[in-house]
């Protein structure tokens, strides 16, 4: 018979006599921060923590100050059975799954604006995003305390604008990339792509190739404005939206870029259906 090791809390006081039990003992604590609906993605992050750390905690918040007032906050997946079950066969010590008013306490007035790299793309589209999760990130950081946080490439300015956080705010620990999770087809995974219609999931994987595509066109020495506009054609053929953005950009600072060159990386976001979907990859050097 298996022994259950996954403890649950849901309130900030469990949650700190719990971390700082371990801490006393000297144990190094990992910490993975999701909005749950668990995914092969999420696990690759949390095999890594549990690869590197004596404790791994992970907490499943939909943060509600990071979606916009049309966004999908109320329609969020939330499976938190599946995701405990999940949680518990990877070996994760503490599972944090507070309501809003633990993150959120009343009177709550704090935010964690974040500059420049928060600012185009994701920042641009979706106003208000970033402050949002580095708000949430702040929090969860500071009642967690952990030495090590895990972030997936997928999110990759999401990724720059933590590492930004914690290096500003001078927070006592390291923040961990880990490589982006794809089905066989492609499609980076995701939370979201569980609103895709079986025709629109068939679709999906063109995003990743178009970047593939792109990503080859720039390292062959072809210059980006033509090579962005045949992917844009090819996907809204295909039936995506026009790009909210897709960009060439150094992968350190975001500042835009004309051609390949060491650090540059593609990003895009379109919305297939009603689906957003992101993704982003590097250019190989020629
Ligand atoms: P989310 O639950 O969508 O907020 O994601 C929680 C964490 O999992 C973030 O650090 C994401 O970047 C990461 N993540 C989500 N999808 C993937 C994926 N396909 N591969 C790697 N990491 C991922």
């Amino acid at each position: 018979m298996e022994v259950s090791t996954l403890v649950l809390a849901r309130t900030r006081a469990e949650l700190r006599d719990r971390v700082a039990a371990w801490r006393r003992q000297g144990q190094l604590i990992g910490f993975v921060p999701t909005m749950g609906a668990l995914h092969q993605g999420h696990a690759a992050l949390v095999r890594r923590a549990r690869a590197e750390c004596d404790r791994v905690v992970v907490s499943i918040f939909v943060n509600p100050t990071q979606f916009g007032p049309n966004e999908d906050f109320d329609r969020y997946p939330r499976t938190e059975d599946a995701d405990r079950a999940l949680l518990e066969s990877l070996g994760v010590d503490l599972l944090f799954a507070p309501p809003v008013r633990e993150i959120y306490p009343p009177g709550d007035s704090t935010r964690v604006v974040v500059g420049s790299v928060a600012e185009p793309m994701e920042g641009e589209r979706r106003p208000g995003f970033f402050t949002g999760v580095a708000t949430v990130c702040t929090r969860l950081f500071a009642l967690v305390s952990p030495d090590r946080a895990y972030f997936g490439e997928k999110d990759w300015q999401q990724l720059l604008v933590v590492r930004r956080l914690v290096e500003d705010l001078g927070l006592p620990l390291t923040i961990e990339a880990v490589a982006t999770v794809r089905e066989a087809d492609g499609l980076a995974l995701s939370s979201r792509n569980a609103y895709l219609s079986p025709a629109e999931r068939a679709v999906a994987p063109l995003l990743h190739r178009c970047l593939v595509e792109a990503a080859e066109a720039l390292r062959a020495g072809e210059p980006f404005p033509p090579v962005r506009e045949r992917a844009v054609q090819r996907l809204v053929r295909s039936g995506f939206a026009a790009p909210d953005y897709l960009d060439l950009r150094d992968e350190g600072t975001l500042v835009p870029l004309a051609a390949a060159r060491p650090g540059a990386r593609l990003f895009i976001a379109a919305r297939l259906g009603a689906t957003r979907l992101i993704d982003n990859l590097a250019v190989p050097l020629g």
